[in-house]
């Protein structure tokens, strides 16, 4: 049977396909020159690995399948959308000529019941899609026209393409009636319908059908089912381990130009996340800037720059050609300060939250931090309170007017040796701990300093300190924006540890870890690096560090809102999200007497975290606007009705003990690293001998 109808019918479809081809290319082409318009980011390394990302996230969609109901239905779509492309290429094959047809799909049997099958699903999914917007409105989604015009196409699709079938079967002009099941039912409910009409009626549906396609192929490219095309390569041009290494700007001396402060200073990857959105409003959902009513929705920041993008696209391709460059094109609207606002980016605390929910692998920190780069290196516009830790950073190496000679003053008691102390001994050591800003100054964090040091040697841990050779790791000064500063301190600290010929860091910072570990590598600086979770769980396992059975924990670990003697672990972002390592802390609180039992968990822990507030240098800025993050996580935390917040970090416990001062919860909750309860459980006369009385209190 001819769907065309004649050579009028036929010639007319000839016309309109290629009259879409040209369109779908020519909007295509405008797409691509966008992409040019970025600058270059070789993300060509690793084919193996980034298939495999391709493969779970795109054809197993594992972020999506997070949220159950919306995932399923994605899924059933997805699928959907591939088993009907082939069916709709059978058809527009089946127009040109009758003798056309793909392989295992025209005419096949099995073919046309996966057909019909996933057809009635994608149908459902569709509804239940419709009834999520309209009725269950969960807040991260937008119902836009947009949305429901892509939804309209897709049942339109799927109710022509099974009456198209129907009515085939019905005008005897398909032979695979018998493995329809909806087609071959809707067949016989048209029972009553001539074969004349039938064919007319096929006919029309055919034409629905096809036109429906070939509008959808011209829509696509200016609406948000864009990501329909830009996901996969998106997903298989993903930022390369380790993901918590920021991207390094290389000879920085040389460099007249910091960041981005335009749109088309963007990477191409920076610009294709653009075209990836769904805007589902996934890294919405977490987000502890927007959480909070601080500024910042990421979804929206995709969003602004997407518009920027397309705004400014066509003039910016015109100028590249004429050979000049953005700076010339009249009536631009910065793009900081224009289109994002600078409290935008002062607000995000780096945490990853957007990066590990996007379903479609955009970046959004990084491009926050480019941001940054170009406000303070190029503009030196920042919030105020930061210009005394830019200072102190650079002239005491720590973010406060401490002396750098007293860095390691917290040691002296117990007796920790520095590296030039034992250098000059000839002493070997096991591990260089790295101490860390807080930890060197900080009163409440000297305490996890002084716990850390006292569990290494309960353990006879061969170690020491770099004392006052130490220099911040320089974290602070790079997510803010300070790239100067922060390549400064890093090759200082890294000249320092290979001077020693250091192999194995260890560290009580979550900050400190995740940049000496993954950023410290960008400079010459290799090194294992252990979180002090990691070793000190390592050293309970292998009964180095011996805990007491019998010690009654019970003061230690207070007593909770609901008279709960438990302990609820906080996962530091950057050790559970950038780094995934959620489990060393929870088995040494598994190993404590007693904290086992009462172990609780949060709503959002491991790599669900929500974060403390104080990452991405915001623990050094003011926080003005909307509720405080630490009160947010501090609530979660008392949902638990734990008495003690155990972490990792201390950014977490500063932000977290101001929290509980804020909300005069003095005596109800308590903030305790884990090495505090380790040393807390160690035998008394270990704890004494080492000079730790009082590490916990
Ligand atoms: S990194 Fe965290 S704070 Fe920043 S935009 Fe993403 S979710 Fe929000
Ligand atoms: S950035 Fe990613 S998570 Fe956020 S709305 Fe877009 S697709 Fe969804």
């Amino acid at each position: 049977m001819t769907p065309t109808g004649g050579l009028v019918g036929h010639l007319i479809f000839i016309a309109a396909l290629l009259a879409t081809v040209i369109l779908v290319t020519v909007r295509t082409r405008r797409l691509v020159g966008f992409l040019r318009l970025g600058v270059s980011d070789n993300r060509f390394d690793d084919p193996l690995g980034r298939l495999k990302t391709v493969a779970i996230n795109v054809l197993l969609q594992r972020r999506l399948l997070n949220n159950r109901l919306a995932g399923t239905v994605h899924l059933l779509i997805f699928y959907g959308f591939i088993i009907i492309t082939l069916g709709t290429i059978q058809l527009i094959l089946g127009g040109l000529a009758t003798s056309l047809g793909l392989p295992l799909v025209g005419g096949d049997p099995v073919y046309q019941v996966v057909l019909d099958v996933f057809a009635a699903l994608v149908l459902v999914s569709c509804a239940v899609a419709v009834y999520r917007r309209v009725v269950m409105r969960p807040p991260r989604l937008d119902n836009s026209g947009d949305a429901f015009f892509i939804l309209g196409l897709i049942a339109l699709l799927m109710v022509s393409l099974l009456l198209a079938e129907a009515f085939a079967i019905r005008a005897g002009g398909s032979t695979t009636a018998a493995a329809s099941p909806i087609g071959g039912g809707l067949a016989l409910l048209f029972g009553g319908v001539s074969i004349a009409a039938a064919t007319t009626l096929y006919a029309v549906c055919w034409w629905v059908h096809i036109l429906t396609v070939l509008g959808f192929a011209i829509y696509l490219p200016s609406s948000k089912h864009l990501h329909l095309v830009a996901a996969v390569p998106n997903t298989y041009f993903r930022q390369s381990e380790p993901k918590g290494a920021l991207p390094k700007i290389e000879n920085i001396e040389e460099q007249e130009h910091f960041g981005v402060g335009k749109i088309e200073e963007f990477s191409w990857k920076g610009l294709l996340d653009l075209y990836s959105c769904t805007q589902c409003g996934r890294c919405d959902r977490n987000c502890p800037a927007l959480l909070s009513d601080k500024p910042l929705s990421p979804k929206e920041l995709i969003q602004n720059l997407k518009y920027e993008l397309f705004d400014q696209g066509d003039a910016l391709v015109a100028a590249r050609k004429a050979g000049a460059d953005g700076h010339a094109l009249p009536d631009r609207a910065p793009l900081i300060g224009g289109v994002i606002a600078d409290e935008t980016l002062w607000a995000c605390t780096t945490c990853r939250w957007c990066v590990e929910a996007c379903p479609v692998m955009i970046e959004h920190v990084p491009k926050i931090v480019e941001m940054r780069r170009n406000l303070v290196l190029e503009e030196s516009r920042f919030p105020q309170e930061v210009i005394p830790v830019f200072n102190n950073l650079e002239k005491n190496a720590n973010p406060w007017p401490m002396k750098r000679s007293q860095r390691g003053d917290w040691a002296k008691a117990l007796g920790v040796k520095t590296m030039a102390d034992v250098t000059k001994s000839g002493e070997e050591i096991d591990v260089l701990y790295f101490v860390g800003c807080m930890g060197s100054y900080d009163s409440r964090n000297k305490k996890v300093a002084t716990a850390v040091a006292t569990a290494l040697q309960a353990a006879g841990v061969r170690f020491a300190i770099l004392g006052k050779e130490e220099a911040c790791n320089g974290d602070p000064a790079r997510r803010i924006g300070n790239e100067y500063l922060y390549q400064t301190l890093a090759q200082e600290n890294i000249d320092t540890l290979n001077k020693y010929g250091v192999t194995t860091v260890l560290t009580a910072c979550a900050h400190c870890f995740n940049t000496i570990k993954n950023e410290y590598p960008q400079f010459g600086g290799d090194y294992q690096v252990l979180h002090h979770t990691q070793y000190l769980a390592e050293l309970v396992a292998s009964g180095r560090l011996k805990l007491n059975g019998n010690a009654d924990l019970t003061t230690i670990l207070g007593t909770g809102a609901g008279g709960n003697t438990g302990v609820t672990y906080h996962d530091p972002c950057y050790m559970a999200r950038y780094n995934d390592s959620t489990e060393e802390p929870r088995a040494l609180l598994q190993s404590l007497p007693m904290a086992g039992g009462a172990l609780v968990e949060m709503e959002r822990n491991k790599r669900q975290s929500f974060c403390c507030g104080g990452g991405g240098g915001r623990a050094f800025m003011e926080e003005s606007q909307g509720k405080r993050i630490s009160g947010v996580r501090l609530d979660q935390a008392r949902e638990t009705g734990a008495g003690t917040v155990a972490a990792g970090c201390p950014f977490c416990i500063t932000m977290f003990e101001d929290g509980i001062k804020t909300k005069g919860w003095d005596g109800a909750m308590q903030v305790k690293d884990v090495s505090e309860l380790i040393v807390a459980a160690l035998p008394k006369d270990t704890a004494a001998a080492m000079g730790a009385e009082g590490a916990t209190t």
